[in-house]
């Protein structure tokens, strides 16, 4: 048995807001221990008792490792080319996927494997334990499972996302592309897949054939997760919601009747603030979602085209600044909705039983995370109790 201790934390940072103050159940003076990689106990420092390991954290602030629910890691080659001419005057549109996708084939299941791990291993360093990694870039039977398999080399949360855009090759037969998706490259890849994803908008996806890929997807037993409502405001979100998924992800332009249909569910409104600061575009309502009750989750988006970028601390710092989420609502979002929206009890807050995934803060309190943007305050990193940074 390995019993790991945390004391003299200045601000632990539960996110249940059961446990202490605000909406991340803050405790201060606090002590954390772990038995054998989980969560054993939580109480004030002066009842801290005997560990194997004791972390002296002398007033630093610690919260749940970050859960990043939306990430595409899986990809060759980069697109700042793209970046730099869209910050000079042409818009994004959907299509630019293409380019990755061309780099995608192009490279070895090696070199797939090594851009998640080092985009991982990036992750970690600014406080992610957990992430979710997507397909998306192959768009053939071939390429999409052995990028799912590259996935899988650096998370269990591997989404397929064959329905990420139509290929060049299918592009005046659309439907065509979907019946590959329904059929043999969703039996090629459900087997390397937890999850299922599909990009609802124009250029992308309409909602008919989104149903269609989600519907197969279920069949085969994998959790749904959609793209929705990015660029334009459409039907993805009530198809999302309709269909019970997980999450729908972006909710930029939502009306009154999709906020209120997410209100009423269990699915998460991932939000990808990253985007639309690499986009220079609106951000999502998140302050309007939180307060009719939609349970928000902020993740990276991490992807080559629209917001390459892997720091769930700057998300946590453009959702406070730009999307008008308090601190403490911010990193709720950015932990424990980002396990919600994961479906999963063991992450993302910190409470026995949960897995022991701690950050620590060269900071006293988690407000720093917005009210010092770009600052690498993360200083201690630890999964299952075990220290990797
Ligand atoms: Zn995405």
């Amino acid at each position: 048995m390995s019993v790991v201790g945390w004391t003299r934390i200045g601000e632990l940072c539960t996110a249940d807001p059961a446990a202490g103050e605000g909406p991340l159940g803050i405790l201060r003076d606090a002590a954390v221990v772990a038995v054998d990689g989980r969560v054993a106990w939580v109480g004030p420092s002066s009842d801290f008792p005997d560990v194997d390991v004791a972390h002296d954290m002398a007033g630093a602030a610690m919260l749940p490792g970050f859960v990043d629910a939306h990430m595409h890691p899986v990809f060759a080659g980069d697109r700042a080319v793209e970046f730099d001419s869209r910050m000079t005057g042409t818009p994004y549109s959907a299509g630019g996927i293409r380019t990755t996708v061309a780099a995608t084939r192009a490279a070895s299941d090696e070199a797939l494997a090594a851009n998640a791990a080092r985009l991982a291993a990036e992750a970690l360093r600014q406080g992610t334990t957990t992430l979710e990694a997507k397909s998306g870039y192959g768009l053939t039977v071939h390429d999409e499972a052995r990028s799912l398999i590259a996935a899988r080399t650096v998370t269990d949360e591997t989404t397929f996302l064959g329905a990420h855009v139509v290929p060049a090759e299918f592009a005046d037969r659309p439907d065509d592309y979907v019946d590959l998706v329904c059929g043999e490259m969703l039996d090629a890849c459900a087997p390397h897949a937890r999850w299922a994803d599909v990009f609802i908008e124009r250029g992308a996806f309409d909602v008919d054939q989104a149903r269609r890929m989600l519907e197969a997807a279920e069949t085969k037993g994998l959790g749904l997760r959609v793209h929705a409502n990015q660029l334009t405001q459409g039907d993805g979100v009530q198809l999302a919601v309709e269909m019970g998924a997980a999450s729908v992800d972006h909710c930029t332009h939502l009306s009154d009747d999709d906020i209120e249909a997410l209100a009423g569910s269990r699915t998460v409104a991932t939000l990808v603030p990253g985007a639309e600061f690499s986009t220079r575009s609106t951000y999502a309502p998140a302050r309007r979602l939180w307060d009719a009750g939609v349970t928000v989750a902020i993740a990276s988006d991490c992807n080559p085209g629209s917001s390459y970028t892997t720091s769930m601390p700057l998300m946590v710092a453009l959702a406070v600044r730009e999307m008008g989420l308090s601190p403490a609502e911010a990193v709720w979002a950015a932990t424990a909705g980002g396990g919600m929206s994961l479906r999963r009890d063991d992450i993302g807050v910190i409470a026995p039983g949960r897995r022991a995934d701690l950050i620590s803060l060269d900071a006293p309190s988690h407000v720093h995370l917005a009210y010092r943007p770009g600052v690498p305050l993360v200083s201690g990193v630890w999964r299952a109790a075990d220290r990797l940074v």
